[in-house]
């Protein structure tokens, strides 16, 4: 007889999903009640309010989509794009080539501005860009490019699509929870976000946000929205304010208590504070990768602290000291992506898993398993440099 699943226990520092916080999967456990009980009204009021506080936005089209990240990327495309439309995207790495492909399937154009990967997405190429396509509609990219560790500068690409009349769509799965990350002050149109990256939460939903300039966009479209399923003037219909909200599909609604605690626990430790210490950790981490001898993909000004990119020493198989991290010390780091797949390792520092152990643990791990190899290392020396940090 197949009997029940039950996974080991790991440290989860990769790319996401992260370590999950005990509480979260206490709060899922709780019992199920209906997507329309009064009960779970509740919940979802307060859910509207807690993604407004993590968002840093009083955007009344908020609102948590029941599938994950990129589910978020489609509500957002297809919501704000109409066949024949013109839309500039700015790609420094993996996720902005999915915008694209979200872009193309809609009938619409995409107008790629091309970074190297490992460096943020650059603005003074932006802004050639939106001058050379004036019809354009949108600008999008990628606030925290998961696939290679580089933070851009959301709000002077948001400031640079204002004068250029252009509503801006913002990837920040990997951000949210662990850099600064202000909607309203930066005049972001349209947000998606991730629960498995600086949220720590379960996978499988996506927060996403809209201005109100952007809600009438979708509300003065031309044509109906493609996909059924995420076309937000029908999902409104469930999510809207007031108390008549109608069947539009079944709310997941354990993920949903899931999500509600990790948005408790944020708001406990407070927006600031989780930005400051994931920089802390940052900083630790950084220290004893660099002790080692080895180095990291993007410029220390352009780091995202809760993906760190490393490049793996000559002749190590980087394949093998992932599987001994994980069989030996069941700790999971991530392989590279896209261009970079085979050249780094992506080590996660992401919400819940972002602290001292976690650190200290993962250096010394790496430490012991690549001296074992032989690889071309300063051995004995990361853990040290990074309690130096910690003083
Ligand atoms: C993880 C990620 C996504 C996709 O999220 P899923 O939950 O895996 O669908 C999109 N964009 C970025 C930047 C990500 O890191």
């Amino acid at each position: 007889m197949t009997q029940s699943f039950h996974p080991n226990e790991r440290t989860l520092m990769g790319p996401g999903p992260s370590d999950v916080n005990p509480r979260i999967l206490e709060a899922m456990s709780r019992p199920t009640i209906g997507h329309l009980d009064p009960q779970f009204i509740g919940l979802m009021d307060e859910l509207k309010e807690l993604i407004q506080y993590a968002f840093q936005t009083q955007n009344r089209l908020t609102l948590p989509v029941s599938a994950p990240g990129s589910a978020g990327m489609e509500a957002c495309f297809v919501n704000l794009v109409e066949p024949g439309d013109k839309v500039v995207i700015c790609q420094n790495g993996v996720f902005g080539g999915r915008m694209k492909e979200n872009v193309e399937r809609i009938g619409a154009t995409a107008v790629m501005v091309e970074d190297e990967w490992g460096k943020a997405v650059d603005v003074a190429k932006a802004e050639e860009a939106l001058k050379a396509n004036p019809d354009a509609k949108i600008l999008a990219f990628v606030h925290a490019e998961t696939s290679t560790g580089a933070l851009s500068d959301a709000e002077a690409l948001c400031k640079l699509a204002q004068q250029h009349d252009c509503l801006t769509i913002v990837d920040t799965v990997t951000s949210l929870g662990g850099s600064p990350l202000k909607v309203d002050e930066w005049g972001i149109d349209a947000i998606y976000s991730g629960t498995q990256k600086c949220l720590s939460c379960t996978p499988g939903i996506s927060p996403v946000s809209f201005s109100e300039k952007a809600v009438e966009v979708i509300s003065n479209r031309k044509t109906k929205v493609q996909s059924w399923f995420l076309d937000m003037n029908l999902v409104m219909g469930y999510w809207g304010e007031g108390a008549k909200r109608a069947y539009h599909h079944t709310a997941p609604i354990n993920a949903l208590y899931a999500l509600h605690e990790a948005l408790v626990i944020l708001k406990e430790e407070g927006l600031e504070n989780a930005w400051a210490r994931h920089q802390q950790h940052h900083k630790a981490l950084a220290a004893g990768v660099e002790a080692m001898g080895l180095s990291f993909v993007v410029d220390a000004k352009d780091r995202l602290p809760q993906l760190n990119a490393v490049t793996i020493p000559e002749g190590v198989d980087e394949a093998a000291v992932r599987s001994t991290l994980l069989q030996k010390y069941n700790l999971e780091i991530g392989a590279g992506l896209g261009a970079l797949a085979g050249k780094v390792w992506r080590i996660g520092l992401m919400g819940y898993a972002c602290n001292q152990t976690n650190v200290l643990l993962c250096l010394g791990a790496l430490d012991a398993v690549l001296t074992s190899m032989k690889a071309p290392i300063n051995s004995g020396v990361a853990v040290n440099a990074a309690l130096d940090i910690y003083g």
